[in-house]
């Protein structure tokens, strides 16, 4: 238990919440492979996934801080908050960058929740980690854009009325610069039917996600956000938050890796004593605490900074960096303390390590952020 906790009244609230979602709730779904739709229905209802929606939009215009605060109790509690965490953030594009039209059109809803904005629609196969690259390419044609290409593992798109795509709008021979030529574009998923084909990905862990194949999607030219071909600096502009809010449901799985661990090594009775009692149960268990007490440390440096207006890449990336790694000793140290159990579907930690695992490369890979730190930060030659 971390000594001073921030925004206990938050906290508190999501944790009522989230104790009428148990173990056996999160397991079954995963079981089955469903979408946690109660839960996320009642998490939309309380208006928690409004939280960075100002409040003339109908949000309650939370800071980054505090809206961390929710997303780390749901992983804490056992849950997945990677069910509906992008519904927080992925309108800060158009929040940012949309016209007062736009934003009047849909921010109400978005906070409302009749419109699920949970869909972001960048990573193509081509393209991987290298965003300027992308092909998907949307042709201006009168009032519309006329999109081809594909996506890949583009999640709960399935669960979602509108996605915000990133797509070409000038050939990359084209561009000045290879950040420039993209644009954003918000995607009624209704209204496109079959110009949209959806192929769900059986994945390592129950969460919906897809490639996506557009067969001359016509969007209106309304839809486009922004600036035609300044795409990658608003889905840039936008990352800084995302990496904040996914480092805190890292912090929520350690939390609750380490929880369960503890309990766990002191019931459990092994050569006539606790196996708590072993430094080799003890010693990961102490390093994943400091380690996760560390990151949580630098996840409210970022949110800080972010909340204030000032520069935060470094400690953004950073956070999501310790964070995930943080996670990932806490989750190897809780299987280890579970011994075989660990592997048992019933105790939950099998399930929590698959799904804590996927920070280390989603939205972004450790290894990208470490290319950052190193270029941007330290100021090296860039190795790619
Ligand atoms: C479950 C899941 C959900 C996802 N949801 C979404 C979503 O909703 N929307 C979306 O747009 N994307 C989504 N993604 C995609 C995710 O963002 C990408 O998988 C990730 O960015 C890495 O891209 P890639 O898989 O193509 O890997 P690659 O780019 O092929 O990289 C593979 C490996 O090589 C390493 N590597 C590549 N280049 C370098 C380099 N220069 N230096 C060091 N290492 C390097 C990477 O770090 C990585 O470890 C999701 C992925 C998963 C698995």
């Amino acid at each position: 238990m971390p000594s001073m906790e921030q925004c206990p009244e938050i906290r508190e609230e999501i944790r009522k919440l989230c104790r009428k979602y148990p173990d056996e709730y999160w397991r079954k779904l995963d079981k089955d492979d469903e979408y946690p739709e109660h839960f996320v229905q009642e998490l939309t209802d309380a208006g928690w996934l409004a939280a960075l929606i100002p409040e003339q939009y109908g949000g309650s215009g939370l800071t980054v801080r505090e809206a961390s605060v929710i997303l780390e109790e749901v992983n804490r509690s056992g849950g997945n908050a990677a069910a509906c965490h992008a519904q927080m953030y992925i309108m800060g594009a158009l929040l940012r960058h949309g016209s007062d039209e736009q934003k009047a059109r849909y921010l109400p809803k978005i906070a409302s929740g009749d419109i699920r904005l949970q869909a972001f629609g960048v990573t193509e196969p081509n393209a991987g980690s290298d965003t300027t690259q992308l092909e998907t390419f949307a042709r201006r044609d009168g009032d519309y854009y006329i999109v081809n290409g594909a996506k890949i593992f583009i999640s709960r798109v399935q669960h979602s009325d509108m996605m915000l795509l990133l797509a070409r709008t000038t050939p990359a021979a084209e561009c000045p610069k290879k950040t420039l030529g993209l644009s954003v574009f918000l995607v009624d998923l209704q209204e496109a039917g079959d110009a949209v084909e959806v192929r769900k990905i059986d994945a390592m862990i129950n969460h919906e996600t897809n490639q996506l194949f557009f067969h001359d999607l016509k969007i209106p030219k309304a839809n486009l956000i922004g600036e035609e071909d300044r795409g990658f600096y608003y889905i840039l502009d936008g990352m800084n938050a995302e990496r904040i809010l996914v480092g805190d449901e890292s912090i929520g799985d350690a939390r609750w890796f380490i929880d369960r661990a503890v309990k766990y090594g002191k019931e459990r009775v092994i050569f006539g004593r606790p196996i708590a009692q072993n430094q080799g149960i003890q010693f990961p268990l102490a390093q994943a605490y400091a380690q996760t007490e560390a990151a949580d440390l630098m996840r409210f440096r970022a949110a800080e900074l972010f909340d204030t207006s000032q520069a935060c890449g470094p400690e953004a990336n950073m956070a999501k960096l310790l964070c995930a790694q943080a996670a990932w000793a806490a989750a190897n140290a809780a299987l280890d303390t579970h011994g075989g159990y660990g592997f048992a579907a019933e105790y939950d930690v099998e399930r929590k390590f698959r799904e804590c695992r996927l920070f280390s490369i989603a939205p972004i890979s450790n290894n990208m952020i470490l290319n950052y730190v190193a270029e941007h930060v330290l100021g090296m030659p860039r190795s790619y």
